[in-house]
């Protein structure tokens, strides 16, 4: 049998999970205790709060659902669609291309806009889109592309959304506490993340939050959800004042959530941001002095997950296993389109420091040579 104990920490420096700082562990190892115990209870509605200032949302209906990113993203799909509403998606990598396969399975009458991979969408595409093919109840668009290290602006593709009559689904899985996402500023319907990127946590929950106008749109379903278990209309009477038992809240996950985000606040959200461009800077110098080239635009890169191409004749899989084995650093392969081609390297909250930068450049620097 694996020795647990005997499990050497890693410098995870790939698309997720990132470092988790020991605070977070040692939040998790606390006493699990009911899931109506007034102390966890107070746990819940701190989570809560402090969901709300990393989204930068006033949102009511804001909480943490049960599973990882992409439960938060069939969450957002399944309570807004009904079966043969319109969807418009707009795909550019994987995460685009997982959108559409959840609102496909939901039922949803499905219409893609796409783009090169490692492009970003026009707020004037998204129009012309929407103005040809639609119209669409939904538009599902993906904030950090972590396939191709796109970053999409937000703010005037919400414009045009909202112009013809559509909400707005954005997935913030990667850059929630990583870079800017102003859910009240931009217009966001509808809006989830994942724990296990810049917020530093482990894997298993997926903070998600609506607007007034897509709590509006769930009320007037005339259709169950079609998911029992991410049904919001239950959900919320736990998280809200009702305390209904729907299913028994990952209490030590919650733990970890709560410390991971007020490590976030403690730290301010512009200085986190800020620090993940910086740490982006010497990475992306650091690459290039070595001839390696980044796979997104360059007016539209990631902070947090640099795709770059792995130099001609050489092999991505066994550099990234001397990397691992050696240097003790994980980094990610390419996927879909960037298959065998490509790396991905994670600066993702823990794992934004000049320490990671420096090792990293140093064993690809030894690897490659
Ligand atoms: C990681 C990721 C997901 C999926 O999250 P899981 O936690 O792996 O389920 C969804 N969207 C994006 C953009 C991601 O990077």
């Amino acid at each position: 049998m694996v020795n647990l104990a005997g499990i050497k920490p890693r410098m995870l420096m790939g698309p997720g999970p990132s470092d988790v700082n020991p605070r977070v562990l040692e939040a998790m190892g606390r006493p699990t205790i009911g899931h109506l115990d007034p102390q966890f209870l107070e746990v819940l509605n701190e989570t809560r709060g402090m969901l709300r200032e990393v989204f930068q949302t006033g949102n009511e209906l804001t909480l943490a659902v049960s599973g990882t990113g992409s439960a938060g993203m069939e969450t957002c799909v399944v309570n807004l669609i009904e079966p043969s509403d319109r969807m418009l998606v707009c795909v550019n990598g994987v995460f685009g291309q997982r959108m559409t396969d959840v609102a496909e399975r939901a039922g949803a009458d499905v219409t893609t806009t796409e783009m090169p991979w490692g492009q970003v969408f026009s707020a004037e595409q998204v129009k012309q889109a929407m103005a040809k093919q639609g119209p669409f109840k939904v538009v599902g668009i993906v904030q950090a592309e972590t396939s191709t290290g796109a970053a999409q602006p937000i703010g005037e593709i919400s414009e045009v959304v909202h112009a013809a009559g559509a909400l707005l689904l954005v997935d913030t899985v990667t850059s929630l506490g990583g870079m800017a996402v102003d859910v009240d500023g931009w217009g966001i319907d509808a809006c989830y993340s994942g724990t296990q990127k810049c917020l530093s946590c482990p894997p298993g929950l997926s903070p998600v939050t609506f607007s007034a106008a897509a709590v509006e749109v769930m009320d007037r379903r005339k259709s169950k959800v079609q998911s029992w278990y991410l049904d919001m209309s239950m959900v919320r009477q736990y998280w809200g004042s009702e305390r209904l038992y729907h299913h028994t809240a990952p209490i030590n996950m919650l733990y970890g959530l709560h410390e991971a985000l007020r490590m976030v606040l403690e730290e301010g959200l512009e200085a986190r941001w800020g620090r993940h461009a910086e740490q982006h800077r010497a990475l992306k110098a650091g690459l290039e002095a070595m001839g390696i080239r980044y796979l997104a635009d360059p007016a539209h890169q990631l902070p947090m997950l640099n795709a770059v191409a792995a130099p001609e004749g050489v092999e991505e899989g066994v550099v990234r296993k001397r990397l691992l084995e050696e240097y003790g650093i994980e980094i990610g392969a390419g996927l879909g389109e960037f298959k065998g081609k490509a790396w991905r390297i994670g600066l993702m909250g823990e794992s934004a420091t000049g320490r990671h930068v420096e090792a990293l450049l140093a064993g690809l620097g030894e690897t490659l040579s």
